[in-house]
C-alpha cells in the first residue's frame, strides 16, 4: 500500500484553494473538450455553441492496484468470450426464448436476425468495441480479505465514455504536475500512480482495422466510416474525440455522422450480391461513399425504435455489407440473461467458450459474482424467494435486458415492483448480487458546485475485436483503455450522462 492510503487523501482544502482548483478545472475541460452538451433550455440562444464541463472529481480515486491489473489483464479473453458467444446461434437463441415474451425488444433484435439469415449474410467480420465493467470486491472471508474486480456487466454495444475517459486522466495528470504539489497539504505527483489512459487512440484502432479489413469499394465509391447516433444527444463531445482519431488514419478516413432517425432517408442498399450500403451526403447528393463500418451509438434501446420505421432502418443496416459495430448478434449477445447463464456456478457454460488454461483466463472466471435467473428453473424458484422478500431483497438487484442506465430495480424496492409484472415474465429478468466496493472519499465538481464525501467507482476496460463471423478467427484483439465513473455513496446508478456519476481516474494503491 502506498502513503496513499495511510495519509489522508484527498487533502482537505482552503477555501482560496478550492475556488482556484474549481477555476483551473473548468478551463483545462473546456479547453480539453471534457464537456458534455447541457440539457436544451428554452431560454437559450438557439445559435449559440454550448458545451459545459463533464461532473469530474477533484482527485483521482484511489483504486486497488490488484483490481486493475486484473480487469486489464482479462480483456482480451473476454473479447474472445463475447465473440465466441456472438458465433454461438443456438445459446443466443435459447436466450431469447427466455426472455422474449416478457421483452417485445428482444424478441424484435431477433427477428432482424432470422429475416438476413434467411436471406444469407454478406458480411463475416463483424466488431466489437467492448467495456467490461467492475467494482471492487473485498472478500473478508480469507486471511488477509482479499480484493477482487468483480464484474458488473458487458457492454456490447454504443460502450460509452472512451474518449471522455482519456480526457479525465489527462486533467488528473496535468494536476498532479501544476495544482496539487501547491496545495498546503501537497500531494507532490510522484506519490499518485496514475497509468497512461489512451482509450482514444484503442478505440479508433478498432475501427481502423475494421476499415482496412472491409477492403476497396467494388463500385468505386470513396469508402467512409458512419457512426450512428441518437437525435438530442448530450454525450456528444465524448463522440467526436473518436470521430476526430479516426480520422487521423493515413490515408484519411471520412467519418459522417448520421441520426438513426434518418437511416433510410440518406443511405441505400447496392443492387448486387453484396449488397453494399451506400451514403449519400445530405448536403451534396452526388457525393456517394460506400460505408465500410457502421458504429452504432444509438439503436441499443426500445426508444430507439418508435415506429416500425426504426426497425426497417435497422434491418437495411443488417442485411447490408458493411461491417456493423456490433451486429444484432453481438449486441443479443451483451445482454444480462447472458451474463448471467455465462456465470451459472459450476462455469460450464464459460468452460465451452474459454479454456480455463491460461492464467488470464482463470482471472477471467474470477471476476465472476452471484447472478440467478429469475425462470421456473430450482434456482429460478429460490431467486424468485430471495427477491420477493424485503430483508433477503436488501442484497441484490434486479435486471431487466436494457443497456443505457436508469432501467434496473434496487434492494427493498424490488418485491414491490415484482408484484407489477405478471409472474410469466418475470424470466426476463435476472437478480445480481450487489457488489459493496470498500469505501473510499473524494470530491465531485457538478455544475459547478462541490459534492464532497463517500463515493463507490466502477471501473470499465475497453476492448476492441475484429472476427470472423463464419471462422471465428480474430484478426484484432485488443485492450483498449480504461474508464472510471464515480458516484455518491446514497445513489444506486452510476450513469454519467443521466447525471448520477461523474468522470474519474485511477490513483493506483
Ligand atoms: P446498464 O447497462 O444500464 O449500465 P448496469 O448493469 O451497468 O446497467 O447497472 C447500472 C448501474 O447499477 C451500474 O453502473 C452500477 O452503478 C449499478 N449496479 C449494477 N449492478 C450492480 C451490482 N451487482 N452491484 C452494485 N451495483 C450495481
Ligand atoms: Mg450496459
Ligand atoms: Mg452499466
Amino acid at each position: 500500500m502506498s502513503s496513499l492510503t495511510s495519509g489522508v487523501y484527498p487533502p482537505p482544502l482552503s477555501s482560496p484553494e478550492q475556488t482556484h482548483l474549481i477555476t483551473t478545472i473548468k478551463d483545462w475541460t473546456i479547453a480539453n473538450g471534457l464537456t458534455i452538451r447541457p440539457p436544451p433550455n428554452p431560454k437559450a440562444d438557439p445559435n449559440a455553441v454550448t458545451a459545459v464541463s463533464a461532473p469530474v472529481t477533484l482527485f483521482p480515486s484511489p483504486f486497488p492496484r490488484v483490481c486493475f491489473e486484473q480487469g486489464r489483464v482479462v480483456q482480451q479473453s473476454y473479447n474472445e468470450l463475447y465473440a465466441a458467444v456472438s458465433r454461438d446461434e443456438k445459446f443466443i437463441e435459447d436466450m431469447v426464448n427466455e426472455v422474449k415474451d416478457g421483452d417485445d425488444f428482444i424478441g424484435q433484435l431477433w427477428n432482424i436476425h432470422l429475416k438476413v439469415k434467411e436471406e444469407g449474410y454478406t458480411q463475416p467480420l463483424s466488431l466489437g468495441l467492448f467495456r467490461s465493467d467492475y467494482m471492487v470486491h473485498q472478500d473478508c472471508t480469507s486471511e488477509p480479505p482479499t480484493l477482487q474486480a468483480k464484474q458488473v456487466e458487458f457492454n456490447t454495444i454504443a460502450s460509452s465514455f472512451g474518449g471522455l475517459s482519456q480526457q479525465t486522466s489527462g486533467l488528473h495528470k496535468f494536476l498532479a504536475n501544476t495544482e496539487y504539489p501547491l496545495l498546503e497539504k501537497n500531494i507532490s505527483s510522484i506519490l499518485l500512480d496514475l497509468p497512461e489512459n489512451k482509450t482514444t487512440q484503442g478505440l479508433a484502432a478498432g475501427i481502423q482495422a475494421a476499415y482496412t479489413a472491409y477492403g476497396d469499394s467494388e463500385l468505386g465509391h470513396p469508402r467512409c466510416v458512419v457512426f450512428l447516433t441518437q437525435d438530442g444527444e448530450r454525450n456528444v463531445f465524448d463522440q467526436r474525440h473518436l470521430e476526430y482519431q479516426v480520422l487521423q488514419a493515413k490515408p484519411a478516413i471520412p467519418v459522417f455522422r448520421l441520426p438513426f432517425s434518418e437511416v433510410l432517408q440518406h443511405t441505400s442498399i447496392a443492387d448486387t450480391p453484396k449488397r453494399q450500403l451506400l451514403y449519400k451526403l445530405p448536403r451534396n447528393p452526388d457525393k456517394v461513399y460506400e460505408v465500410a463500418v457502421i458504429y452504432l451509438r444509438a439503436g441499443y434501446g426500445p426508444g430507439d425504435y418508435p415506429d416500425s420505421k426504426g426497425w426497417e432502418a435497422r434491418l437495411h443496416l443488417e442485411r447490408s455489407h458493411a461491417i456493423r459495430c456490433p451486429t444484432v448478434l453481438t449486441q443479443l449477445a451483451g445482454t444480462k440473461k447472458v451474463q448471467q447463464v455465462l456465470a451459472t456456478p459450476d462455469l460450464s457454460v464459460l468452460a465451452k467458450y474459454i479454456n480455463n488454461k491460461t492464467p488470464a483466463a482463470q482471472e477471467l472466471w474470477k471476476t465472476f459474482t452471484n447472478i440467478y435467473p429469475m425462470d421456473t428453473s430450482p434456482s429460478g424458484l429460490e431467486a424468485r424467494k430471495k427477491a420477493l422478500d424485503p430483508q433477503e431483497a436488501e442484497k441484490y438487484v434486479l435486471k431487466p435486458q436494457r443497456e443505457g442506465g436508469g432501467n434496473n430495480i434496487y434492494r427493498g424496492s424490488i418485491p414491490s415492483f415484482l408484484k407489477t409484472v405478471p409472474e410469466e415474465h418475470w424470466g426476463s429478468y435476472i437478480l445480481m448480487e450487489l457488489i459493496t466496493p470498500p469505501p473510499v472519499t473524494n470530491t465531485i465538481l457538478r455544475n459547478g458546485a462541490l459534492e464532497a464525501g463517500g463515493v463507490i467507482c466502477e471501473l470499465g476496460v475497453y476492448g476492441t475485436c475484429l472476427w470472423d463471423q463464419n471462422s471465428g478467427k480474430a484478426k484484432h484483439n485488443e485492450q483498449a483503455g480504461y474508464l472510471l465513473r464515480t458516484k455518491g455513496d446514497k445513489s444506486e446508478e452510476g450513469g454519467v450522462a443521466a447525471g448520477y456519476g461523474c468522470m474519474d481516474s485511477v490513483a493506483l494503491v
